[in-house]
């Protein structure tokens, strides 16, 4: 039995089988509303869209989604797409919410509203991970502009912040800067080995990765860095006794799930940050495999579906998401591979490869140049809001309620 902090109800029943169907239930109720205990998660909408698509796409359910839905779930993220004009500052990417893509014919309205739009890297991460996901081919976004988004907001350290605003900067944003890069297969004028650098210090004593310099070992940190050293084509830099002191500081996180830091108690997302940081360490092998099963499970919600972080704890779409992940890793019946350094499915990373395939054939920068001179930023706007007005309508609450 595992340390449960909330369990007050003695040792669970037995585990029922992953129930496949309310999983995806659960997904596409997420894609049509937002509870309102959910509301302050507004600025973070993409996120939820991300694992709940994500996770459709796991359970090997995306026909779920009527092709229409899709459409509105990729015409939706594309609404969030910032690209600065020529006269501003660089600030492309995806927002996170809509609140701020105001519809409106005022000027003044307009062009103050753009002084607070600015990509966002985990937003940008999120949303292009939707929308390869939902099969789209990337077309209606400009990659130079979202890379140089990217590399405007490292730091001279090597690290980079979510924006160009109002940020910290920590190993979170290193992962989703790699993930963006990787996806678009461009790397700009991104400094791969201050990045590099910036990961190498934040190995700490015990060989877990710290979130700052100065920080403590953390499971999600260690799979942000280890993925981003994976997907920057850097992971063969660090030398075998590095490796091997990581894989054993993330083999001995497993109790029956996974902890996060030593002492704390198990919690059913790092059977993915956990269990991702060993796949890509090649040792995920060497962990109990139904220990890890048994300790999920205790976690699912029979009823109507969805994973908590704790037994008989509240279910939500990142510990539901990332619990599937974490199945699927341990070779679960029903569900898609996933690639671990992405945090996507490998059907997903396969479309991803196709584009680089279509984009090697293409020169980066004439596209940019085109791109640019084709779409002007006022004319893109305006083109998305009346469609948003047009098609939003039809099936995905998600579209109208922005
Ligand atoms: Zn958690």
């Amino acid at each position: 039995m595992s340390y449960d902090a909330v369990n007050i109800e003695g040792p669970a029943a037995e585990a029922a089988p992953v129930l496949l169907s309310k999983h995806a239930k659960y997904f596409v109720r997420f894609l049509h509303l937002l509870p309102a205990r959910l509301a302050s998660h507004d600025s973070t909408r993409g996120t939820i869209a991300f694992f709940s698509v994500c996770g459709l796409d796991v359970l090997n359910s995306l026909h779920l989604l009527t092709p229409e839905m899709r459409q509105n779930i990729i015409d939706w993220t594309y609404g969030s797409l910032v690209i600065p004009h020529t006269d501003e500052r660089n600030c492309s990417g995806f927002l996170g919410s809509r609140s701020i893509k105001i519809i409106t014919e005022d000027e003044e309205l307009l062009r103050n509203a753009r002084c607070y739009q600015w990509g966002h890297l985990a937003m940008t991460y999120t949303s292009l991970g939707i929308l390869v996901t939902l099969g789209d081919d990337l077309s209606r976004l400009d990659r130079k502009s979202i890379v140089d988004g990217v590399a405007a907001v490292q730091k001279a350290d090597g690290s980079f912040s979510a924006c160009i605003d109002g940020s910290e900067n920590d190993m979170r944003f290193v992962f989703c800067a790699a993930a963006i890069c990787h996806m678009l297969d461009y790397w700009g004028d991104v400094d791969k080995d201050k990045m590099f650098d910036f990961i190498i210090k934040s190995i700490r004593y015990d060989y877990g990765f710290s979130q700052h310099l100065d920080g403590e070992g953390h499971g999600g940190t260690t799979y942000c860095a280890l993925a981003a050293l994976q997907l920057s084509d850097q992971l063969h830099r660090l030398d075998a006794d590095t490796i091997e002191n990581i894989r054993r500081w993330c083999i001995f996180r497993q109790v029956d799930g996974f902890q996060g830091r030593p002492n704390k108690p198990v919690d059913t997302c790092y059977s993915f940050w956990i269990g991702a940081s060993l796949k890509i360490l090649n040792a995920f092998e060497m962990t109990d495999y139904a220990a890890n099963r048994s300790y999920i499970l205790e976690t699912q919600d029979n009823i109507v579906g969805g994973f908590a972080k704790w037994p008989h704890s509240t279910t939500d779409p990142f510990h539901t998401y990332l619990g599937l992940c974490g199945l699927s890793f341990t070779g679960e019946p029903g569900l898609l591979e996933v690639m671990p350094s992405l945090n996507m499915s490998m059907a997903a990373y396969h479309k991803v490869k196709e584009l680089h395939a279509k984009w090697r054939n293409s020169n980066i920068e004439e596209d940019h140049k085109a791109y640019m001179e084709t779409l002007s930023q006022r004319l893109y706007e305006t083109k998305l809001s009346v469609e948003d007005e047009t098609t939003a309508t039809i099936t995905s609450p998600l579209i109208k309620a922005q």
